[in-house]
């Protein structure tokens, strides 16, 4: 009998002491501001962002822009025009090729016509979303870029352009103005400079182009605004190298809008934070069926973690902890993420 009572005494005595360790644990954790977490500004905490924008669905960019993006692993944005003479007479690169090789398409209207009306408009537009829609697998609704083609007539107020953007999930791209190749900027170095501006001001910069210079195959003629490839080649060397160093992300229009929407209203909700596990949410204000870009967290981990657990419902990742803080991605979604501790 003393003995069952001196055991339960011994037991519960063990279950203080094991409770205030936890405690103790959870206070020392929380005095390191263990799980403090911050939203990089850009993905990656990379520095900067930068776009790389093609227009008017040229074939020099099958030919030439898209397979050298591919090969430097760099994404780039075509503005197609599907209705388009040159568009339709490769339409089966832009169907079955260009997309797969990880780049994106942006709405340039359906033939880069004139409209007299916003109802034309609309139409133009609206065909062009269908093309890129049908072709790219994906969410539907989604958002997609739209450049404003330079065309002679365009007949629409501003205000009822942007309804029909609102209305068609369009999210308007930076202007042409100061950022089109051959046009404004002639040398790999202004080009360049284009993207040092973006990691001085650790914002976003862009640049516009239009044909690329051909030389295999061996055409007649080159196509509008060829930028020569004694140009075009370094400048992506030189974008992949500041890629390379952790200075650019090299992305899309609507993926650098994403996040910079998602991450003007993000909240980090730290639940619990102990020397063994670490638990918060990520939330933000934008519509989750629009805006589901991951966004990246660096989170700060007891100074004796070498490596840790990322759960989430349906992922599962081992990350590596560098200068006492992790790095990783996440969707804005709220669900609960579990950081764990691994020996
Ligand atoms: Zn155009």
């Amino acid at each position: 009998m003393s003995k069952h009572c001196k055991a339960g005494g011994q037991g519960s005595l063990w279950i203080k002491a094991a409770g205030l360790a936890l405690v103790l644990s959870f206070l020392t954790a929380e005095a390191q501001g263990v799980g403090e977490t911050r939203v990089a500004r850009w993905k990656g905490d990379v520095t900067a962002a930068f776009l790389l924008l093609f227009d008017d669905s040229w074939p020099s960019h099958f030919q030439v822009a898209a397979p050298a993006l591919a090969e430097r692993g760099l994404t780039g944005t075509f503005y197609i025009n599907p209705g388009k003479g040159e568009y339709r007479a490769f339409s089966n690169q832009w169907e079955h090729t260009v997309w797969k090789m990880g780049m994106v398409y942006g709405n340039h209207t359906y033939a880069h016509e004139s409209v007299t009306n916003a109802a034309q408009a609309e139409q133009v537009i609206k065909a062009c979303n269908d093309e890129i829609l049908r072709m790219v697998p994906g969410r539907v609704p989604r958002l997609l870029s739209y450049g404003q083609p330079g065309v002679k007539e365009w007949l629409v107020s501003s205000n009822d352009l942007q309804a029909i953007l609102a209305k068609h999930n369009l999210v308007d791209r930076p202007p042409f103005k100061d950022h089109g190749a051959v046009y404004h900027w002639q040398t790999t170095a202004q080009m360049l400079a284009l993207a040092d501006r973006a990691i001085d001001s650790q914002g976003l910069e862009y640049l516009i182009v239009h044909g690329v210079e051909r030389i295999k195959p061996e055409w007649k003629y080159q196509d509008f605004w060829a930028l020569k490839q004694a140009v075009f080649f370094p400048l992506l060397d030189g974008l992949k190298e500041r890629r390379d160093q952790g200075k650019l992300w090299i992305t899309d229009p609507v993926s650098a809008h994403k996040y910079e929407t998602e991450r003007a209203s993000a909240k980090v909700t730290v639940l619990g934070a102990t020397r063994q596990e670490i638990r918060l949410t990520l939330t933000c204000d934008a519509d989750l069926r629009l805006y589901d870009e991951p966004l990246t967290l660096v989170t700060r981990v007891p100074e004796d973690w070498r490596s840790c657990d990322l759960k989430r419902t349906g992922t599962n990742l081992t990350l590596a902890v560098s200068q006492g803080h992790v790095r990783y991605d996440a969707v804005p979604d709220g669900q609960p993420l579990t950081l764990r501790r691994l020996d």
